[in-house]
């Protein structure tokens, strides 16, 4: 048996602790990193953000490095404001950088929301993503990568980029 610890996390995606409970001194009120709000409970229902996972009396050190930030919360469906923020700011460059309808920016949108899931829709998704990357450009299609690669389910991200 184990239990999760609680991750303390900023808006923006940075992880400040994944012991937050257990080791309340490396709690940060603001971002080290970005200086954005931390938060240790989803926003919509409250529950607490999964860490680090604790077997009884077993110590896992390092493991801070190898945990990524929860794209959904466990709790309630809803995407954490990292994962929202991140995809709107993969939106936005792609709007500014590539000719998109705003059709094709609508689907674009969408697409991405899906390729943060394991869903059905991966495939597809991950088809028009690489189109529109195309048509972005390397320089774009980089920034993107850079800003959703953290968010991205490991289906989407081996669909995408193998
Ligand atoms: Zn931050
Ligand atoms: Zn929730």
């Amino acid at each position: 048996m184990g239990t999760y610890l609680i991750a303390q996390i900023c808006l923006n995606g940075h992880v400040v602790t994944t012991t937050a409970d257990v080791q309340p001194e490396r709690q940060e009120a603001f971002c080290s990193k970005c200086g954005e709000a931390t938060i240790t409970q989803c926003p919509n229902c409250s529950a607490s953000i999964r860490g680090k996972f604790e077997y009884e009396r077993v110590v896992v050190v390092g493991f801070d490095a190898f945990y990524k930030p929860p794209a959904f919360c466990h709790n309630c469906g809803k995407a954490f404001p990292w994962t929202e923020r991140k995809i709107a700011s993969a939106v936005e460059l792609v709007e500014v950088g590539a000719n998109l309808s705003p059709e094709e920016m609508q689907q674009f949108r969408s697409d991405l929301t899906e390729l943060t899931k394991d869903s059905p829709k991966t495939q597809v998704a991950s088809l028009r993503f690489n189109k529109v990357m195309g048509k972005a450009g390397t320089s774009i299609a980089s920034g993107v990568r850079n800003i959703v690669v953290d968010v991205l389910s490991e289906a989407a991200k081996k669909a995408i980029w193998g």
